[in-house]
């Protein structure tokens, strides 16, 4: 079906201009019309019509196709397992029997004059939402079967395709989603999708960091947006400030075009800073590095004018594939990123699948506290089989570049003794295999469990380095799901709990003298950026496109009065008080970096702060 033309400033189609206002997770800002998803499905496009009848037909049509489809997958199921399988079809079958169904849509159609597929769509999704806010978890669970079902039948709408995968749009566009799970995220087509705007979502998700990561602009937390919009509605994505736009007036256009080029001179300016180091006034040396997910991310990472690779999130592999890839895949994917980053450094964090991150063989059990369950470490000592392969793999891009890898969700030292005795064994094993590794690599433990922060001292007698995931470990110490909505407003980085954890690290690291950095989203607040830097952090590992300001942000730093500020700190009680102190010395050292990474709002947008 052709697709109508959309151009801003001609947008609108008379409908108003609205404001959806969200959490801004990565910076830009962006312009085109939206596709909608919502649970699973996309909105269809809406149209007056002027023949009741006939499209009260289409929508009988669509049912029909959608019965028949159903009657078949039933029998499928049924002869290959029995009639338990074959229920969940009958189940589906009787929501298309459903009054609000059978009658609602055809009086809707009457009502709206609106073409049929919009009015399903339109009926059923206000029928949803009515049962996601029921607290039986029955009845919740079972929108998922209708969402599926709404699915199919809004496909058979279009007699011409009687496929089982949505249609993802052909041109560029901004996305709507109720919500995208990280692989989703990855998986996304650069080339049309402008930006994402979710309703759930949350700054620390992994979904928000790839986005970071990629560059993509987007917004979480955005309410209604998804039932409101219309497909193709012309729309603004404003990843500063954490807006969209839906038919934005000629004047707010031009206020954005007028935004989008302030910050790309901003941009350019701070991309001059590439060869320089990240040095405070009074020349102390941050080490300064990218955290990445992919190997296509090192074009940024080169252009960003990182330090190396400081977080190379390896489970984000498991994405691309079914299974874990072998130790031959692995060894040939981090000799090539090794190879691209020297004579840099590039450390592994070795397998962290769980939480909210890729489900995949074998780690596709569902958990009830995933992030309390089997993930990191735990995963790996207990499949030691997939760990040493991984082990392995890593030892061997040790020989094409400078390697260090580090083991994610370390709750104790023995854990760290275990996995070190692990790398031990691998390394016998290849030197028997005589195949080419090294044996000087840089073993680090992830500190972003609090009972690891608290006995730091004995961990760093173990290791090369500390690197701490803030991520986590602001999510374990406070108990706030990091990818819950809901909570966001507590998950509280600055809290005084999470200053002075990370202080007992750094204290336990220089007892041993070896080096602590952050790679959680911490690492890059220019807000809390005085207080790490006082805290004797010695390096900083952020999402690539992130470097340029951070550095900026340390050169105009003196040591000396961040480590005041860091005396301070360590002394309030609440977190609104350090936050306070921070934003004092964040705010006067460097205004102008401030406003860009909040796009001009004066809350800084990348730390969970709360209100
Ligand atoms: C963290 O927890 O801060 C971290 C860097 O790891 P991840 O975000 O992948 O859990
Ligand atoms: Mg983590």
């Amino acid at each position: 079906m052709p697709r109508p033309v959309v151009r801003l400033g001609s947008m609108g189609g008379g409908r108003k201009e609205m404001v959806y206002v969200g959490t801004p997770v990565s910076r830009g800002i962006v312009f085109g019309p939206v596709h909608v998803v919502a649970r699973g499905f996309s909105a269809p496009e809406v149209y007056p019509i002027a023949n009741v009848t006939r499209e009260t037909e289409r929508f009988g049509d669509a049912l029909r196709r959608t019965r028949r489809q159903l009657e078949g997958l039933r029998e499928h199921m049924e002869s290959l397992s029995g009639n338990e399988e074959g229920r969940i079809f009958e189940a589906h079958m009787l929501v298309l029997e459903d009054p609000i169904v059978l009658t609602g849509v055809p009086k809707a159609i009457e009502e709206r004059r609106q073409n049929a597929e919009y009015c399903f769509y339109a009926v059923m999704q206000n029928q949803l939402e009515s049962m996601r806010r029921i607290p039986d978890p029955f009845l919740r669970d079972r929108t998922t079967d209708i969402d599926d079902v709404c699915q199919r039948v809004l496909r058979n709408f279009d007699t011409e395709h009687e496929q089982n995968t949505p249609e993802e749009p052909d041109h560029q566009h901004i996305l709507v989603a109720y919500d995208l799970s990280p692989s989703a995220t990855a998986a996304m087509d650069r080339r049309q999708v402008l930006g994402f705007a979710t309703e759930q979502g949350s700054i620390t998700s992994h979904t928000a960091i790839l986005a970071r990561s990629l560059g993509i602009p987007a917004v979480v937390g955005l309410r209604n947006a998804v039932f409101n919009l219309h497909a193709l509605d012309p729309c603004i994505l404003d990843g500063y400030e954490g807006k969209l736009i839906s038919n934005p007036t000629p004047e707010t256009v031009s206020k954005y075009r007028e935004l989008e080029e302030e910050h790309q001179q901003r941009r350019a300016e701070l991309d001059k800073l590439r060869d320089l180091g990240a040095v405070t006034t009074d020349e102390r040396t941050i080490t300064l590095s990218a955290n990445i997910e992919f190997e296509h991310e090192l074009d940024l990472v080169d252009r960003s004018g990182a330090e190396g690779v400081g977080l190379f999130r390896t489970e984000f592999f498991l994405l691309e594939s079914e299974e874990c890839p072998d130790e031959e895949e692995q060894a040939a994917l981090y000799s090539r990123v090794a190879e691209r980053v020297a004579p840099s450094e590039v450390i592994f964090r070795t397998l962290d699948a769980g939480g909210d991150k890729v489900p995949g063989e074998p780690l596709s059990e569902p958990e009830p506290n995933p992030f309390l369950g089997w993930r990191g470490i735990r995963f790996s000592l207990d499949r030691q089989d997939l760990f040493k392969e991984q082990l392995r793999a890593i030892l061997r891009a040790g020989a094409a570049g400078r390697v260090g890898l580090m083991f994610p969700l370390i709750s104790g030292v023995g854990e760290v003794r275990q996995a070190k005795s692990l790398l031990a064994e691998c390394m016998e094993e290849l030197s028997a295999r005589g195949v080419e590794f090294t044996r000087d690599i840089a073993v680090g433990a992830m500190i972003e469990v609090p009972s690891a922060a608290m006995v730091a001292a004995d961990i760093a007698a173990e290791v090369d380095f500390l690197s701490i995931g803030t991520n986590d470990l602001v999510q374990y110490t406070v108990a706030v799901d990091r990818v819950n909505p809901r909570v966001a407003k507590l998950y509280r980085s600055a809290h005084p709990g999470i200053i002075r954890l990370i202080k007992t690290v750094i204290d336990g690291a220089s007892q041993h003298r070896i080096w602590t950095g952050v790679c959680g989203e911490m690492a890059g607040d220019l807000t809390l950026l005085p207080l790490l830097v006082g805290l004797g952090v010695d390096e900083l590992s952020v999402g690539a496109p992130l470097v340029p300001l951070v550095k900026q942000a340390v050169r105009l730093l003196d040591s000396g009065e961040c480590a005041e500020l860091a005396r301070q700190c360590l002394q309030a009680g609440e977190t609104k008080q350090i936050l306070q102190l921070c934003s004092e010395v964040a705010t006067t050292v460097y205004p102008e970096l401030i406003k860009e990474e909040s796009g001009g709002a004066s809350a800084p947008s990348f730390a969970a702060h709360p209100s």
